[in-house]
């Protein structure tokens, strides 16, 4: 089975690949031939994985799945969600997104967050979607120097270093991204 993951990120497309059997080959937008940008202009995470998925299916033709990851902070009623990457403005910058958040969370006590990433497949003319929550609480401070965006004022629960002082084994594991992949995975095995 070709399947078609709507990303231009190699290290995504790396992960997904060593978690299918051999049979389900994994496609880039650059294999497909697709240079498209396509902007993501909806206002939930689904919707803007469904975007992604169907511009792909509808204009190639190719079974095809997509993402979409947010950063939901309890006391901020779930921002920046949808708008994680460009929180502090255009264009996307990890170390002012941090600061922005760390500066609204000043005076909070509910440090409580989670990140949430959205898959939405397309299959067969079907559309299936799946989802991978990781709770946790934003620090008052960076800690570690590994991953990206947010992951060094993020503290997954139950463990006592942020996402930044994990190596991306550890993450995976337990990230939002690495649950969400793992329901999709367990899905097209038994499809
Ligand atoms: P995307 O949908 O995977 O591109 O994620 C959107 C934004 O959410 C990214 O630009 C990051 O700011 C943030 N984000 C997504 N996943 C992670 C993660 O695993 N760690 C830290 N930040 C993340």
């Amino acid at each position: 089975m070709k399947l078609v993951f709507s990303t231009n990120n190699a290290n995504k497309l790396k992960e997904v690949q060593e978690m299918l059997p051999t049979s389900i080959e994994i496609l880039s937008l650059k294999d497909i031939n697709c240079f498209d940008e396509v902007e993501e202009t909806e206002t939930t995470l689904e919707g803007n994985a469904k975007l992604k998925a169907d511009y792909i299916t509808n204009k190639f033709g190719y079974n095809c799945f997509a993402d979409d990851t947010g950063l939901e902070v309890e006391s901020l009623d779930g921002k920046p969600g949808v708008y994680s990457a460009r929180f502090a403005g255009e264009p996307a910058n990890a170390e002012n997104n941090m600061q922005k958040l760390i500066k609204e969370l000043q005076n909070k006590t509910n440090r409580k967050a989670q990140f949430r990433t959205a898959i939405c497949l397309n299959l067969d003319n079907k559309q299936f979607l799946f989802e991978g929550v990781c709770k946790g609480e934003i620090l008052t401070q960076k800690q570690g120097e590994k991953g990206f965006g947010y992951d060094p004022i993020f503290k997954p629960e139950g463990f006592t270093t942020s996402f930044a002082q994990m190596n991306s084994e550890e993450k995976n594991k337990i990230s939002h991204r690495g649950l969400a992949v793992q329901q999709l995975v367990n899905f097209l095995k038994n499809y």
